[in-house]
């Protein structure tokens, strides 16, 4: 039987993993999910000899089941290969009294490529399947790692075109960078005056505005989102929450069947529900460790049980965790209400009318499995520098946010026994200001290119070929717009205003 993926927002609203992934959002305004948690065989005793890729093929097969076993296969080969400049493709590695996976090895080195080198297969694949010819506009907001990950994974895929939106002041010059001097003939970068909510937001309304879907089908073609919204995104990011595992019982570490923790540095949410599902089928989580940065929104909502966005936003030094509102929470409400549409539905109108929900006493409880904390500014710097002398290792901020969080975790509970998992999500050269400036003095006349060698220097890791490229490289997007305006610079470009209507 066939896996069904329905809209939170409405439960009639039913389509199939690949439909899913071919569309993004759900045109009602929800988000897809699983109508059910499909098995998958964790058998350590075999997983822990596994290579990544097969892991992920388990992982693909179950969750997005009207895919051939070829065009996983196929997927799966295009997606984790050497654009991974390590084999394990997300090595864990052990630090004192932590294990950090390692998740920054692809093409832009950030977490978002482990998704994004599949997902452009996903959705192309599912093209075909259904003989949609319609051309795929792949439209996008950025906190900084996304777009470029998604870029990398579109640039010149025939049939597609890529439009990535992102906050003008909100990312670091190093991700900036990344972004504008992407090549291929079917991206456009566009910088927007506004932080990423409001990027966020506007991107949603376009999703969901019924006209203009029917002016991009009269102009031969459809939006998809390669945000952490689509399906598509979410599932190949459960594969190395049970590749870690199967790591640690290979490293002996743990036994089959022992509990671990993962602690996550959250920004939409997107990651920890993925490490959400992967415990859903299975795998022996004990705590899912939900870390946030000064946007601390979600740690006030698990101890709460209110959300509520209307506070000072503040721009960090771990840039794609400043978001005030986390897309993929909508998937953990839908679930904790036990898959209701209505009630979701009405929670979400509520974030959007008063800028804040309330959640039942009952929901609440159910977050048990949670543990929610943040960590500040100061107390960033600080693991960073503490990793640098512990263990030499040298963390970057999101990643030092779930160490640090983990450290207040094990103070609040005791909990010093059960193996942590550590997502680590970024290479530090992808913020060398943040990184440096917390190992040693800076002038603060430095720019990120010249902080990149410092940080080679002291961190004795290679420059990855991610940040080597960018020095010299042509600038090709210098578009800025205003948040009103997004949507008629998405029109220029696809140039609505030319007669390129099918008659
Ligand atoms: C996107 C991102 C996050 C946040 O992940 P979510 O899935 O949005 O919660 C954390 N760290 C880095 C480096 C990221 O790029």
């Amino acid at each position: 039987m066939t896996l069904i993926y329905q809209s939170t927002r409405d439960k009639n609203n039913q389509v199939t993993a690949s439909q899913a992934i071919l569309q993004g959002l759900a045109t009602d305004g929800g988000l897809y999910v699983p109508s059910q948690i499909p098995s998958v065989a964790l058998d350590f005793g075999t997983l822990k000899n596994a290579t990544y890729q097969e892991v992920a093929t388990r992982v693909l097969s179950a969750f997005l089941d009207d895919y051939t076993k070829e065009e996983i296969a196929y997927c799966v080969e295009q997606a984790y290969d050497e654009k991974f400049d390590d084999a394990a493709i997300a090595p864990v590695v052990a630090l004192d009294g932590q294990y950090n996976l390692e998740l920054f090895h692809g093409n832009t080195i950030a977490f978002k490529d482990m998704a994004l080198s599949i997902l452009p297969y996903l959705m192309t694949t599912a093209a075909k399947k259904h003989g949609v010819d319609r051309e795929i506009v792949i439209l996008t907001a950025t906190s900084g790692d996304t777009g470029k990950a998604a870029m990398a994974g579109f640039a010149n895929v025939p049939g597609t075109k890529i439009i990535v939106f992102y906050p003008k002041d909100g990312v670091s010059k190093i991700q900036e960078r990344q972004m504008t001097t992407q090549v291929g003939d079917n991206v456009k970068v566009i910088a927007i005056d506004g932080n990423f909510d409001e990027a966020q937001t506007n991107v949603k309304a376009m999703f969901n505005d019924t006209s203009l879907r029917e002016e991009m089908f009269a102009h031969h073609k459809q939006f998809s989102s390669a945000n952490s919204m689509n399906i598509g995104r979410l599932v190949p990011q459960i594969t190395y929450y049970i590749y870690a595992y199967a790591q640690l019982v290979k490293k002996q570490v743990i036994k089959s069947g022992d509990k671990i923790n993962v602690s996550v540095p959250t920004g939409n949410f997107g990651n920890i529900l993925a490490a959400y599902y992967a415990k859903q089928i299975g795998l022996p989580i004990s705590k899912l460790i939900c870390a946030s940065n000064e946007n601390n929104v979600l740690t006030d909502f698990f101890h709460t049980g209110t959300y509520d966005k209307n506070r000072e936003f503040f721009v960090t030094s771990s840039p794609s965790m400043d978001i005030l509102v986390s897309s993929n929470l909508e998937r953990l409400i839908f679930h904790l209400t036990n898959d209701d549409d209505v009630k979701t539905a009405k929670l979400m109108q509520d974030l959007q009318t008063t800028g804040e929900y309330e959640i039942t006493p009952d929901m609440l409880a159910q977050l048990d499995g949670f543990y929610a904390d943040f960590a500040d500014e100061t107390e960033i710097s600080e693991r960073i520098l503490s990793a640098y002398e512990k263990d030499h290792y040298v963390e970057d901020p999101h990643t030092a946010v779930a160490s640090a969080v983990y450290q207040k975790y094990v103070a609040a509970t005791g909990d010093d026994k059960t193996p942590t998992v550590i997502a680590s999500t970024a290479s530090p050269y992808k913020f060398p200001k943040a990184v440096v400036g917390s190992l040693t003095e800076l002038t603060g006349q430095e720019d990120d290119f010249e902080l990149v060698e410092k940080l080679a220097d002291l961190s004795k890791v290679t420059l990855p070929k991610a940040v080597s490229d960018l020095f010299g490289a042509p600038v090709l997007h210098e578009t800025v717009v205003a948040c009103a305006d997004m949507q008629s610079a998405v029109e220029t470009y696809l140039e609505f205003d030319k007669d390129t209507k099918d008659l």
